[in-house]
């Protein structure tokens, strides 16, 4: 007999084929249909014993090697000091192609957290999402995910055109989209249609999206952040303390929150404010404004960020400073940056004073 077939060759081992134990034990549990840690973790030990003629002791054995296979073990800090491997590595981040940015938040978005950016009116939320809608769609060494981007609106229709400007700008000028061999990268196609825009104006609504629309857009197409903008305006002001808001809240930051860590995502939640002493917020200091939706929803994000916008001292320089600063995060400390909005997107100041 030569060669083994092309069949067993590289044939994957199953589950229990990769148990250590007896291969005995191993062979009457595949012949009897055990061959994945759930159908044996689902399964009493009776029946295990009765299918595949194992003893009583045989299949305690079989069961906690399973167990002990599939549980995944928490490690000590001398095994991480010893090895640094077992650490599990920072996870990838969605760069704001904003160097100052960028360097307030370690890299950029991060992704498997929810992140919410509160800022009064015309600070800048929306355009800080749109700049990372496109970012997403970069390869990993450009700084984006290369996936695409799910961006719920809840307030007004998606800024479509002011989209465009941008991603025109990138497809033209980005060293990326310059050097990539793919013609694709220079096509306006290819970075809108990533994008998959959905109109929601209720709590109930923006539930199911997130826990059953997204969750089949994802399995054919890449998503590698999910934009609510905003996430305040599907919650209406009568309700501001009744017990349903605060249990579809709690609901929402649940969902997103699975989203996040089951997906490999970031979620990006935008936020208004509302006045802490009750000032009109147009004209109050920033200081006046505080996040909407209150302590509840605080609790349910994991970073957040707060946009405000400045002019600059020179009236020479008519364009707007805009400041980003980190509210509180568990990895990241206080700190802020500044930035400009122009046509092309955010940018770094030249001289950031
Ligand atoms: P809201 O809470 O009302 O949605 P927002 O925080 O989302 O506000 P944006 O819509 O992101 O605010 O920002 C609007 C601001 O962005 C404008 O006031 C303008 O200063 C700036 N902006 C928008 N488009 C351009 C552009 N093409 N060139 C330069 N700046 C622009
Ligand atoms: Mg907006």
């Amino acid at each position: 007999m030569g060669m083994a077939s092309a069949g067993c060759i590289g044939k994957e081992a199953t589950f229990i084929e990769r148990l250590d134990i007896h291969p005995r034990i191993i062979e009457s549990a595949k012949r009897n249909g055990y061959t994945s840690a759930w159908s044996i973790i689902n399964s009493s030990p009776e029946d295990i014993e009765q299918r595949s003629g194992l003893t009583a002791a045989e299949t305690t054995h079989l069961i906690s090697c399973v167990v002990n296979a599939t549980i995944k073990k928490p490690c000590t800090a001398w095994q991480m000091f010893q090895c640094p491997d077992v650490v599990p590595g920072p996870y990838p981040c969605i760069s704001f192609g904003c160097q100052s940015l960028n360097k307030i938040l370690q890299g950029g978005l991060p992704i498997r957290s929810v992140t919410e950016i509160y800022g009064p009116s015309g600070s800048g939320k929306t355009q800080v999402a749109l700049q990372l809608a496109i970012q997403v769609q970069l390869p990993v060494n450009a700084g984006g995910l290369g996936k695409g981007t799910a961006y719920i609106c809840t307030e007004s229709q998606f800024p479509a055109r002011r989209l465009r400007q941008m991603a025109d700008h990138c497809r033209v000028h980005h060293p990326f989209a310059q050097c990539s061999p793919n013609s694709s990268s220079r096509s306006l196609d290819k970075w809108t249609n990533n994008i998959h825009v959905q109109h929601i104006a209720n709590m109930e609504d923006l539930l199911n999206c997130i826990q059953k629309q997204l969750p089949m857009l994802m399995q054919h197409r890449e998503v590698g952040l999910v934009v609510i903008d905003s996430v305040a305006a599907v919650f209406r002001v009568e309700d501001a303390q009744s017990q349903s808001r605060s249990q579809s809240l709690t609901a929402l930051g649940y969902a997103l929150h699975q989203l996040a860590m089951t997906k490999n995502l970031a979620v990006l939640a935008l936020n208004q404010v509302t006045s802490a002493r009750g000032h009109d917020v147009l004209h109050g200091s920033f200081d006046d404004f505080v996040p909407a939706l209150g302590l509840a929803w605080s609790n349910l994000i994991t970073t957040r960020l707060a946009l405000s916008r400045k002019y600059p001292q020179s009236q020479q320089c008519v364009i707007p400073v805009r400041n980003l600063e980190v509210h509180f995060s568990p990895w990241l400390p206080r700190a802020s940056a500044n930035f400009i909005i122009t046509e092309e997107g955010l940018k770094d100041m030249m001289n950031p004073n």
